[in-house]
């Protein structure tokens, strides 16, 4: 391993992250060193070296420690049997790596995650010196989000979220059947124990601040998880409930869905093929209604397939939603509350909020609403304007059916 150069253990480490998609870098505090002090910043965008399963561009230099790992997660192309290449940057390797990133504006921070070596506090241990270091020799301002170890020592955790802007642990699997069959080693229960003390930690330090405002941050851009999609038989239904008590009890700041991805030499336990990247968008929309649009995870839920137990593919979630709860349509733009409006199909938050802000002023007709909206085909059937009724529209029995009709070419000529 040692014999490596620094690019070969780039290229194999930053391959092998890949698989993790929960680093998006929204909600922390803002940092520069436009005052010349320091180095980085959270705001502004790098050169993209990270990259996806599906292809997203992360512009965070987004690296394993190590593939090496003493744990066989049999999703998990990093697991102590399979037959890969393994590579190892020690701590300061990966600060010269995020340093000279930075410097050349090919970043904007840095995801480190890991595989356990030698044991979790080891690990953890290495991966807070990367940013410990960052912070405490180098002053680097720039954003860091650390991949966490559950079983690592409350104290480690610790100072991870004093130097990290975001922490995660990963679920995995959103139901614990499917998490000791496909991770035996890993326990739930740790992992949601990990989560709860992340959590008191951020309460206890933000108490801190409201008193003292010097008093240290802990993860301001607070704790994430990941859970894989289509390893396990678990279907929307039990995603979606998953991620709602994740929110609810760890005060999560993102859920992320991870459609998963057949490996080479995958474990026999393991489907044969992904699932469609579809169903990960879905399950997406769906968060962001529990998130933004004001549903419960009941609600959410209702709108998954009677039988399969997962959201349609062709249509989102909240027009199945609509669908299913016609009476509650339609909705009159020009008069019905916030929560209502944000349950028409098609409108979405800042289109709630500007219909808001017009009307006041006028009574909006339906070309009004049009010029917020992608799809005034699909709103059409669900909202009174001042010049539109849709009481036909909204009773047809073949009202799915046209929603849902497959976009067409239009004639050119
Ligand atoms: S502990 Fe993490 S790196 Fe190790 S096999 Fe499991 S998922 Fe992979």
């Amino acid at each position: 391993m040692s014999a490596l150069s620094t690019r070969k253990k780039l290229e194999i480490l930053a391959d092998a992250a890949k698989y993790d998609a929960s680093c998006a870098s929204s909600g922390t505090t803002k940092r520069d060193s436009r005052d010349g002090k320091g180095i980085g910043s959270t705001e502004g965008m790098g050169i993209c070296h990270a990259y996806a399963p599906d292809g997203r561009c992360i512009s965070l230099l987004k690296i394993l420690l190590t593939n090496s790992c003493i744990f066989d997660c049999h999703y998990c192309i990093n697991r102590r049997s399979s037959d890969v290449r393994r590579a190892r940057f020690t701590a300061r390797e990966v600060v010269d790596l995020t340093l000279s990133f930075y410097r050349r504006n090919y970043i904007e921070g840095l995801f480190l995650s890991s595989g356990i070596i030698r044991s979790s506090d080891y690990t953890m241990e290495q991966m807070v010196e990367v940013a410990r270091s960052l912070r405490e020799d180098h002053d680097f301002r720039g954003y860091i989000h650390l991949k966490t170890i559950p079983d690592a020592d409350p104290e480690l955790l610790r100072q991870a979220g004093l130097h990290a802007d975001r922490l995660s642990i990963n679920v995995e699997l959103p139901t614990e059947p499917g998490l000791k069959r496909l991770a035996p080693e890993k326990d739930g229960r740790r992992i949601e124990g990990a989560m709860a003390q992340m959590r008191s930690q951020m309460d206890d330090m933000g108490d801190a601040r409201r008193k003292y405002r010097h008093a240290p941050r802990f993860a301001p851009a607070g704790q994430s998880t990941q859970m894989i999609v289509g390893a396990d038989a678990a279907d929307d239904r039990a995603i979606i409930q998953r991620a709602s008590s994740l929110y609810d009890r760890h005060r999560l700041r993102r859920v992320y869905y991870s459609a998963f991805s057949p490996i080479p030499s995958p474990s026999s336990v393991l489907p044969l093929k992904r699932p469609p990247l579809m169903r990960e968008h879905r399950l997406y929309q769906s968060d962001w209604m529990m998130r933004f649009y004001g549903y419960s995870a009941a609600e959410v839920a209702a709108a998954t397939d009677r039988d399969s137990g997962c959201l349609p593919l062709d249509i989102d979630p909240k027009l199945a939603w609509a669908l299913q709860h016609r009476a509650s349509f339609p909705v009159d733009v020009n008069h019905a509350p916030r929560e209502m409006l944000l349950r028409v199909p098609g409108l979405g938050v800042k289109a709630v909020d500007r219909i808001l802000a017009s009307r006041r002023h006028r009574r909006l007709r339906l070309e009004d609403v049009a010029r917020l909206t992608t799809s005034i085909v699909k709103l059409r059937p669900f909202l009174i304007a001042a010049d539109w009724r849709p009481v036909q529209l909204a009773d047809r029995v073949d009202l799915s059916a046209q929603l849902r009709r497959p976009a067409a070419q239009l004639e050119l000529f």
